[in-house]
C-alpha cells in the first residue's frame, strides 16, 4: 500500500463545495489502495486578512509581537483542515484532522518564518494505521518554547513536502489554481506553456526569484530528501508537472523559465571612500538585523577615490534597511542615500545556459528593445535576473517569453 500526501492551496478549499470536491480527488487515491495524508491552506484570502487585522494593530517590532502574530494568522488552515475532516466524515470516510502541534511539527522560533526542525510521525501514521485519512493544517508548527509559529508565506507547500519525506511517502502532489508549472505565470503572459517536468534546480531558481507557485523551502526540501513532487490542479483531471533531476530531461532548452518578483527595494549610496572594509561595514549591520541583501553592484568613481553601491532588500524590509544605514554614516561617510520601492527584478532560468552562448545578449536586446532600463543585473550558472523599474514588469516579461521562443513545445 502506498502513501501519498496531497496539499491543496487556497482556492482549492475556498467554500464548501470546493472542500467537498476535494474529498472527492482524496477518495480517488483511496479508491486506488492508497493511504492519504492531506495538508489543507486556509481559505483563499483568509491569510491576507488575518494578516490585515495583525498590521492595524501593531508594527511587528517585537519577538512578543511576532509570537501572536502566528497565534492569528495560523487559524485560517485550522479551519479548514477541520472542515475537509468533516467532509470526509460524511462521506464515510474515517478522518481526523491534525494542527501543527498536535503532530507535533516542530520548527524554530523564527516566528512569521519559522523553519521544520523535526516532524513526528508516530500520530499521524497511527491515525493512518487506523484506517483514517490524516488532514493537517499547513503552514503551521510549534516553536522550542511551545508556541505557535508559521512557516513564511506560501508556507503549506513547505508543510506537506516536509510531511511526505517524514512519512516516506511515495510521492507528494501538490493541487492549486493553475495545472502545473508553466514556462511563466500563466495569469501575465496568455501563451505560457505547462511543462510536463522542470528540474529541481531550476524549480528552486524559479521559486526563490519569486514564481510563487512552489515556495521555495518546499523544493529545497523535496531536493534535500529525494520527495516526487507533481503540481497539479484540483479543478479538472489533467496531468501536471513532475520535479524531476536534471538527467530524466532529455532535450534541453535554452531557458525554461521566467520569473518576476515585485518585493524589491533598491539603496544606494554615494562616494563612499573606496578603501578596504567599506562594504562590510555596511553590510554587517544588514546581516545583524536578519535583513537579506539580494542584488549588490559597486561602481569606483573615474578618478578612484570614491565608490558607489547599490543593492537590493525585500521591499517589506526596507525601512529597517535605511534604519541600519544610517547607523553606518559615520565610518562610511556617504554622499547621499537613496531609496527606491518602485522596482521589480526580471529573470531567465535555465540549466541550458550552462551549454547555450548569447543567452545575456537575448535578454537585454529584448528589454532594450521595449526601451527598458537595466538598474542592476545579476547572474549565477542557471540565471540571469535584471533589476527594472516596477511598471515594466508585466512587459518584460512578455518580451522575453517572446525572444526565447518559448511558447513553441
Ligand atoms: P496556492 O494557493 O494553491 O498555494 P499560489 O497562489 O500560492 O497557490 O500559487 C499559484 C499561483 O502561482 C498561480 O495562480 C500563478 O499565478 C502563480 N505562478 C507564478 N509563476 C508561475 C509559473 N511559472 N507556473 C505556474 N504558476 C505560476
Ligand atoms: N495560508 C498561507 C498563506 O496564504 C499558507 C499557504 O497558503 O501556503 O500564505
Ligand atoms: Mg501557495
Amino acid at each position: 500500500m502506498a502513501l501519498i500526501v496531497q496539499k491543496f492551496g487556497g482556492t482549492s478549499v475556498a467554500n464548501i463545495e470546493r472542500i467537498r470536491n476535494v474529498a472527492t480527488k482524496v477518495k480517488k487515491e483511496l479508491d486506488l489502495g492508497n493511504q492519504v495524508a492531506v495538508v489543507v491552506s486556509a481559505m483563499s484570502g483568509v491569510t491576507n486578512q488575518l494578516v490585515g487585522y495583525v498590521n492595524e494593530l501593531s508594527p511587528l517590532a517585537t519577538q512578543a509581537a511576532w509570537s501572536e502574530y502566528d497565534q492569528v494568522v495560523s487559524t485560517g488552515e485550522q479551519v479548514t483542515c477541520g472542515l475537509l475532516a468533516l467532509c470526509l466524515q460524511q462521506m464515510g470516510i474515517p478522518a481526523r484532522s491534525f494542527t501543527g502541534w498536535q503532530i507535533p511539527l516542530q520548527t524554530d522560533k523564527a516566528h512569521g518564518k519559522a523553519r521544520i526542525t523535526h516532524i513526528e510521525p508516530d500520530a499521524i501514521n497511527a491515525a493512518l494505521g487506523e484506517g483514517m485519512v490524516a488532514v493537517v493544517a499547513g503552514f503551521q508548527g510549534i516553536g522550542p518554547d511551545g508556541r505557535i509559529t508559521t512557516l513564511g508565506r506560501g508556507g503549506s507547500d513547505t508543510s506537506a513536502v516536509a510531511l511526505a519525506a517524514a512519512l516516506k511517502a511515495q510521492r507528494c502532489d501538490i493541487y492549486t489554481d493553475v495545472d502545473g508549472v508553466y514556462t511563466t505565470d500563466p495569469r501575465i503572459v496568455s501563451g505560457a506553456r505547462k511543462l510536463d517536468k522542470i528540474s529541481y534546480e531550476e524549480m528552486l531558481e524559479m521559486a526563490s526569484l519569486g514564481a510563487k507557485v512552489l515556495q521555495t523551502r518546499s523544493v529545497e526540501m523535496a531536493m534535500n530528501h529525494g520527495v516526487v513532487v507533481q503540481v497539479l490542479t484540483s479543478f479538472a483531471d489533467v496531468p501536471g508537472t513532475l520535479l524531476v533531476n536534471e538527467e530524466e530531461i532529455v532535450e534541453q532548452k535554452r531557458i525554461t523559465g521566467i520569473a518576476y518578483s515585485r518585493d524589491e527595494a533598491r539603496i544606494t549610496l554615494t562616494e563612499i571612500a573606496n578603501i578596504p572594509g567599506m562594504s562590510a561595514a555596511l553590510f554587517g549591520p544588514l546581516a545583524d538585523a536578519n535583513i537579506n541583501v539580494d542584488m549588490i553592484v559597486q561602481n569606483i568613481t573615474e578618478d578612484g577615490r570614491a565608490t558607489d553601491i547599490t543593492f537590493t532588500v525585500p521591499k517589506g524590509d526596507l525601512d529597517r534597511a535605511l534604519a541600519a544605514v544610517e547607523k553606518t554614516r559615520d565610518k562610511l561617510q556617504f554622499k547621499s542615500l537613496h531609496a527606491d520601492k518602485n522596482v521589480a527584478k526580471v529573470s531567465i532560468v535555465g540549466v541550458g545556459m550552462r551549454s547555450h552562448s548569447g543567452i545575456a545578449q537575448t535578454m537585454f536586446n529584448a528589454l532594450a528593445e521595449k526601451n527598458i532600463n537595466i538598474l542592476v543585473i545579476s547572474t549565477s550558472e542557471i540565471k540571469i535576473s535584471v533589476l527594472i523599474s516596477e511598471e515594466y514588469t508585466e512587459l518584460a516579461v512578455r518580451a522575453l517569453h517572446a525572444a526565447f521562443e518559448m511558447e513553441q513545445a
